[in-house]
């Protein structure tokens, strides 16, 4: 390559390596690969290195990718107080090729000259990553990596976090010190958050660390404690502790109860440091949450010191990256599932493989054009991963593979529930059922969606909207109140007491605040953030009914789409009529109506500690709506702490010293006037 195309090629690597790294921190939604992310990063590497006068101060080369969003935008970190890191806080540079690691250790032998080291061998945990400040044993920042200079204080979310200690217990801490890590959402929490965004129609995360990253930037700290987020601890800057190595600082880190990760090993060169590659390589599959790689580490902190850093990365440490996971599988049969929207989504059948820590046995197909274009058949071997949907993708064919005579797919044209002829709108890839009022499976889908926890939070799961369908009982969201328990005891193994329970939470539901009742109509594309928007927007179902499409599209976040679908759906009569039918029982249609539901709390304060089954703010709402006084303190003059789970220990403490009366989220509710709120037990399992 000559100086001139080394120049232009450098300028599009740069723009392309940017842009991509403003989708990957800020918007948390990457488009492109790592290994490809990374394989341009390398190639814009080679040319600097070749031409080191291309090389550009704000080359990416140079920097960290940074999570701060742009100034004023909503994503922006004005909603966070920022702070400078002590000590920069740095990226590590990667490689995929083993061969590179022998050069590592080769360099730093060279470099160190003729002394005794080791090197510390370690997960590469793929999350976002954190530093924390301790001063006094209690923790007193968390920032995020920032730019690397500057970080978002994230600490109200941090103390969300189950495994992150707010006092630190033994002893012989420094006054003050910092220890970074990683925040990271275990695969669990990962696989629960994307199904609850697919059925709110959100866009799923596209794995478990922009899932992480994102959540540790919400405003909503209950919620980023809902998510089930996970911290683990790894390096202690050398400058803020006086130890002679990097496992000696760990290790005292997790005498004073920090989560610090349990799987490090200590070893004395290039043999052991491939055993420990060998092992991890298969051994995490079976891990809970997601690594990238093994990061090995100068253990002595003198050696790190002499060896230093460059302007991206210390110059003591290395990370090899693992490939992303594949497996090969046989295409066992396709189903063609309708959503509740009337998408029609093939889905493969495929024998059951290991693939990251599960077991698969499905796989999206997306749409038609994606079958075509993968020219996919029933019998074929597929390569699949795991990708930010709930079920893995198909990534290619084995046309080696293919048995003899197998044919392509035939996409239905009508709807395999209810046969109605199948629609497709010019801009959309999907095909869809139009039969909105009659496929029953829409119907279900609909009503499943309005019963659900963040929803109306009302005790049916699907078995149990199955077969109040099938039984005649509900068509509509309305139908519902019109429900007597005689009715429901023709339910399968319904009793008086499944009956009267049911009951309860239907009745609890017309408390429910207006913006989840909108959400739960399931208008398409309208979310649990979008209803809210729109519900603050408006204030009642009228004005909202009432809008023109101007004025739908001037909501923050509301965009043409959204704005044409919310704007189709007060259109059509049916939606109308039922919306009528819920007014007349009781539902609240406007933000006000919400508000003053009773004076049953009137000259009570109230401390509450801990999570709910709904949001902190609500809660608090509830309490003021009946009358009552929210406190952020136990002291002699609190009526009783409200306990959630995981409760502040030292809340609990107080409270009991004081001799100040502990209750439930299930007691409190009880307190109010029948029907204010049911805690969720369901009777059976649901979907959410
Ligand atoms: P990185 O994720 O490759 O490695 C550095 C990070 O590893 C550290 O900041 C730390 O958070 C983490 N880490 C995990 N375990 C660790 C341990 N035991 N010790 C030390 N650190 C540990 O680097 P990065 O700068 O955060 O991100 C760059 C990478 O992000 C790229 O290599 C690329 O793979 C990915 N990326 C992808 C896109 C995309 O569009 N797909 C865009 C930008 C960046």
């Amino acid at each position: 390559m000559d100086r001139k195309q080394a120049e232009i090629r450098a300028a599009e690597l740069r723009r392309i390596l940017w842009e991509n790294s403003e989708k990957y921190y800020v918007e948390n939604a990457p488009t492109m690969s790592d290994f490809d992310y990374d394989h341009l990063m390398h190639e814009l590497e080679d040319i600097e290195k070749q031409y080191p006068d291309l090389q550009t101060p704000d080359s990416p080369t140079q920097k960290v990718g940074s999570d701060l969003g742009p100034a004023g935008g909503s994503l922006s970190s004005d909603r966070f107080a920022q702070y400078p890191h002590k000590y920069p806080m740095l990226s590590l540079s990667n490689t995929y090729n083993i061969g590179e690691i022998e050069d590592f250790v080769r360099r730093a032998e060279k470099d160190l000259g003729d002394v005794k080291f080791t090197y510390s061998c370690e997960l590469k945990f793929d999350g976002t990553a954190i530093c924390l400040t301790y001063r006094n044993g209690r923790l007193f920042r968390a920032l995020t990596r920032g730019d690397g200079v500057v970080g978002d204080d994230v600490i109200a979310n941090v103390l969300q976090i189950a495994n992150v200690p707010r006092q630190l217990k033994g002893s012989g801490w420094p006054e003050e010190f910092e220890i970074r890590g990683e925040i990271l959402m275990p695969y669990e929490s990962f696989d629960r958050l994307n199904k609850e965004r697919e059925d709110n129609e959100e866009p799923p995360f596209a794995n478990p660390r922009n899932a992480a990253s994102g959540s540790l930037k919400l405003t909503d700290p209950a919620e980023v404690g809902r998510r089930g987020l996970m911290c683990t601890l790894y390096h202690i800057p050398a400058q803020s502790v006086s130890f002679e190595t990097h496992s000696a600082a760990l290790d005292a880190a997790e005498s004073w109860g920090l989560p610090v990760s349990g799987e490090r090993r200590i070893v004395d060169g290039i043999d052991g440091i491939e055993e420990y590659i060998r092992h991890w390589d298969i051994a995490r599959k079976y891990l809970p949450y997601a690594t990238d790689g093994i990061v090995i580490k100068i253990n002595e902190l003198a050696y790190q010191n002499a060896l230093g850093y460059t302007a991206k990365s210390p110059r003591w440490a290395v990370a090899f990256k693992f490939q992303a996971e594949e497996a090969l599988t046989e295409l066992v049969s396709i189903d063609y599932q309708v959503g509740r929207t009337g998408a029609v989504t093939p889905v493969a059948n495929l024998k059951p493989v290991q693939l990251a820590g599960t077991v698969v046995k499905r796989a999206t197909l997306n749409n038609e054009d994606f079958m075509r274009q993968m020219d996919v058949r029933v019998g074929d071997y597929v390569k699949v991963i795991k990708g930010g949907e709930i079920i893995p993708k198909i990534i290619d064919v084995d046309r080696d593979m293919r048995p003899a005579g197998a044919t392509r797919p035939v996409f239905p044209t009508v709807c395999p529930d209810c046969g109605t002829p199948l629609v497709k709108a010019e801009d959309e890839a999907k095909w869809f059922c139009p039969n909105i009022d009659g496929c029953p499976t829409q119907i279900k889908g609909k009503l499943l969606h309005f019963v659900g926890r963040k929803a109306m939070n009302v005790l049916a799961g699907e078995a149990t909207i199955d077969q109040m369908y099938n039984l005649g009982l509900v068509r509509t969201p309305a139908d519902f109140y019109s429900l007597s328990a005689s009715r429901l005891m023709m339910l399968d193994g319904w009793k008086e007491r499944s009956a009267q329970r049911f009951l309860e939470s239907l009745h609890a539901s017309v408390n429910v605040p207006f913006d989840r009742v909108l959400f739960a109509l399931g208008i398409r594309f309208v979310g649990e953030t979008t209803a809210k928007a729109v519900a603050m927007g408006f204030g009642n179902i009228d004005a909202i009914a009432q809008a023109s499409l101007e004025q739908l599209q001037a909501v923050p976040d509301v965009g043409d789409v959204i704005a044409e679908s919310i704007f189709n759906y007060f259109r059509d009569p049916k939606h109308l009529s039922v919306i009528e039918r819920l007014k007349a029982a009781g539902l609240q249609f406007s933000i006000e109506a919400a508000e003053a539901s009773s004076d049953i709390l009137a000259g009570k304060t109230i401390v509450i500690s801990g999570n709910f089954s709904i949001s902190r703010d609500e809660m608090k709402r509830t309490i003021e709506a009946n009358g009552g006084r929210n406190s952020s303190s136990v002291s002699g003059k609190t009526s009783f702490l409200l306990a959630g789970s995981k409760p502040g220990p030292e809340k609990v403490k107080k409270a009991q010293d004081l001799g100040v009366r502990i209750i439930s989220e299930e007691e409190f509710f009880e307190m109010l006037p029948a029907g204010e709120h049911v805690v969720e037990d369901n009777a059976e399992p649901t979907l959410f």
